[in-house]
């Protein structure tokens, strides 16, 4: 699997792919078997596949985890090698952010609520990062989780609005046998808090199910050991307003780990 670290090794590979399609998949690395379904759709949606792997500061605010954020690289090469990845790339801060790392664009109306009511930096740094990575490496596909589903859809609007060539696809939410959704940041948590974690994923299942009211859910999280619900909400998956609610979204954390997660209504 060939190391693309420069922008000149990425133009390079770029000549080697002779019409061929290319599907992009971002990463921040400390991989797991989510990321490494990207690359096994990728591999299956395009004729060559490219993870990338890059800690973007500017999706990070003051105090949040970037300088905890596992980095695990040795292993992640492992890993993508083992999925039949064409190649990686491992773009520098310079490269990425040559007028040093700022969030240069705006993420728009989709990017206000929920998440971005409680990470208000975050979806302008995740859509400037990306905005450059797409543009370096002129993907036909990206691969993008439905894990982070408002991300997902702040995303195509984005790619949409900046007339960009690109098709987003989304991939289904993977998780552990307990059903916890797979996350770089469940490292973060001790084996006491991982038995609350397990919860999230079942109790949403039932919020799902209209079972429970909005407001007895978050009781119930808290009740299972979570210690506060940024939000817990039916919505809808276009809009993320309560209107024609098909999706229900949570994220809550556990001591010093945040976790999120979302599922279609049945
Ligand atoms: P991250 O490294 O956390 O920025 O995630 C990179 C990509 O992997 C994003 O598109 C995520 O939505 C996706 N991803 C993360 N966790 C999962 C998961 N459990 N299942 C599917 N995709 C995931």
């Amino acid at each position: 699997m060939q190391q693309i670290k420069t922008l000149d090794e990425l133009v390079e590979f770029q000549d080697s792919l002779n019409g061929q399609t290319l599907a992009l998949v971002p990463t921040m690395g400390a991989l797991h078997e989510g990321h490494l379904k990207l690359v096994e759709e990728g591999l299956k949606r395009a004729d060559i596949c490219l993870p990338y792997i890059y800690l973007n500061p500017t999706q990070f605010a003051e105090g949040e985890d970037l300088d905890s954020y596992p980095r695990t690289l040795d292993e992640d090469l492992r890993k993508l090698e083992q999925t039949g990845a064409h190649a990686v790339w491992l773009p520098s801060t310079e490269d990425v952010y040559p007028d040093g790392p700022k969030a240069t664009i705006k993420a728009g109306q989709l990017a206000k609520p929920l998440e971005g009511q409680f990470r208000p930096h975050f979806f302008d740094g995740v859509v400037s990062v990306l905005h450059r990575m797409f543009t370096l490496s002129k993907p036909n596909f990206v691969m993008m989780g439905e894990k982070d589903f408002q991300q997902l859809q702040v995303v195509r609007h984005i790619v949409k609005e900046h007339d960009m060539p690109i098709d987003i696809i989304g991939v289904p939410t993977v998780r552990d046998k307990n059903g916890l959704a797979l996350s770089s940041r469940n490292t973060y948590l001790s084996d006491e808090e991982y038995e609350s974690a397990i919860e999230l994923n079942k109790i949403l299942v039932q919020f799902a199910q209209n079972m429970f009211s909005a407001c007895e859910t978050k009781r119930i999280l808290r009740d299972c050991g979570f210690d506060k619900v940024d939000y817990c909400v039916q919505v809808n998956d276009q809009t993320f307003l309560p209107d024609d609610a098909n999706r229900v979204m949570a994220a809550a954390w556990i001591g010093k780990t945040r976790l999120i997660d979302n599922m279609p209504m049945m």
